[in-house]
């Protein structure tokens, strides 16, 4: 039992959080492990990083550690840096919201449990001394054991502090496969206007965060149902059973893919610009919808295997089975030996250039080469000529010396 402890001891689990906190209490100050470590580790599951809390003033901290980062010294945050990188803040309670958003100021408080009160849901809303002991004013743990999403005090109150809190409650659901506890999902759906102050960087980060859970289904329900859905463009409701066999795939692009597929509108790329997608998702998003179309009128030809990467040829026939119910002719192994059995990835890979046609017809540069070069990669793809110079070479010869082809000059 004793070595179960031991080994279950901040010092062990959290080497570095350990030591600043031993730092600042050496220092006469008090300091904690709070918000989703906290969770994470009433959960019983790994977190990522590990956040302090302390009385100190970010210049008293500073003072206590040999590299340090002001972040945002004026909400009271500053990294330390030994062999990890630990995140302190100083207790602070927040002022008056006039945005909806951002406190007009943070004052620092000297007392942990008004810093806790300010965080959003109470298992967020704990803090653990270097000893494991778990300093719960709210009821989190309780709360975690019941899989449960509630609001630290009053969740019309804190929503309308801070609206994006509503969005964190549903992607905490989808994330944690937790519920949302009655009296907060109710505020949010009477307070899901507010959610405009939002901005919509902040939003996509949240939805993105939703696709890459393991609830996506779970959370977009929420997304509608608490009606924050309606504050944004797109139709989020029609297809919303279908999310349950949504799989990102390891990029997030993929979210925006399947969104899209599910839009009547013909108008994708301004839905896209309005969610301030990058020009790269945009890209994705076009191939996805283009190789699902081509499905729909039936297999993709040897042109389609090459123009579309992998990625989007796996996700448009799987996305494509699953929203249109499409049957798709090809397993996943075939889709990628088909792929693979292209003898090129771009036109780059041609083994001949201009400068060789040039040579070859005696003729000067023009706008006849680039489309020798079309015809080229289309007869390389399709296995009408190997990508090697004697075949090229005998290929350009029968086709546009002595042949009837005759490019523009
Ligand atoms: P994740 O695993 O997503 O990082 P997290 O709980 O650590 O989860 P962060 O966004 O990193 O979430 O925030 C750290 C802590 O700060 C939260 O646990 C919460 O206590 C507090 N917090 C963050 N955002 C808000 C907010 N908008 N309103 C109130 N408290 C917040
Ligand atoms: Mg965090």
């Amino acid at each position: 039992m004793k070595e179960w402890r031991e080994n279950n001891m901040m010092k062990h689990r959290w080497p570095d959080a350990y030591q600043v906190i031993e730092i600042l209490e050496n220092a006469g100050f008090e300091a904690y492990v709070v918000g989703g470590a906290v969770r994470d580790f009433i959960r019983n599951v790994h977190a990522n990083d590990v956040d302090v809390t302390t009385n100190a003033t970010p210049n008293e901290v500073k003072q206590l550690f040999d590299r340090t980062i002001d972040v945002g010294i004026e909400h009271g945050t500053v990294l330390v840096i030994l062999s990890e990188t630990i995140e302190v803040t100083t207790f602070r309670s927040e002022d008056t919201y006039t945005d909806f958003r951002r406190p007009d100021k943070v004052m620092f408080v000297r007392s942990l449990e008004e810093d806790l009160q300010r965080r959003d849901f109470t298992m967020n809303a704990m803090a653990l001394t270097k000893s494991d002991e778990l300093i719960d004013y709210f009821g989190g743990r309780k709360d975690i054991e019941n899989k449960r999403i509630r609001a630290v005090g009053d969740p019309q109150k804190r929503f309308s502090e801070d609206a994006l809190r509503m969005l964190r409650a549903i992607r905490f659901s989808a994330q944690l496969d937790f519920s949302l506890h009655k009296d907060t999902l109710e505020a949010i759906q009477t307070l899901h206007h507010l959610i405009e102050h939002v901005s919509i960087e902040r939003v996509k980060v949240e939805l993105e965060k939703i696709w890459t859970s393991n609830n996506v289904e779970k959370g977009m329900h929420l997304f509608v149902s608490s009606r924050l859905a309606n504050n944004f463009p797109g139709d989020w409701e029609t297809f919303i059973n279908k999310w349950g066999n949504f799989n990102y795939f390891e990029n997030r692009a993929n979210g925006w893919a399947f969104f899209s597929l599910m839009q009547p509108s013909e108008d994708i790329n301004s839905l896209l610009n309005f969610y301030k997608c990058s020009n790269a998702e945009k890209l994705h998003v076009k191939h996805v919808l283009s190789a699902v179309e081509k499905l729909k009128k039936g297999p993709w030809t040897k042109q389609d295997f090459y123009q579309f990467n992998e990625e989007v040829l796996i996700v448009s026939s799987l996305y494509a089975a699953s929203i249109f119910t499409i049957h798709i002719p090809y397993t996943m192994d075939e889709i990628l030996q088909l792929k693979k059995a292209i003898p090129i990835s771009s036109s780059s890979d041609i083994v001949v250039n201009g400068n060789d046609l040039m040579n070859w017809k005696q003729q000067k540069r023009g706008p006849w080469i680039k489309e020798v070069l079309n015809e080229l990669t289309i007869a390389i793809i399709n296995g009408q000529v190997k990508n090697e110079r004697k075949q090229i070479k005998e290929w350009f010869f029968r086709e546009f010396i002595n042949g009837n082809l005759k490019p523009l000059d």
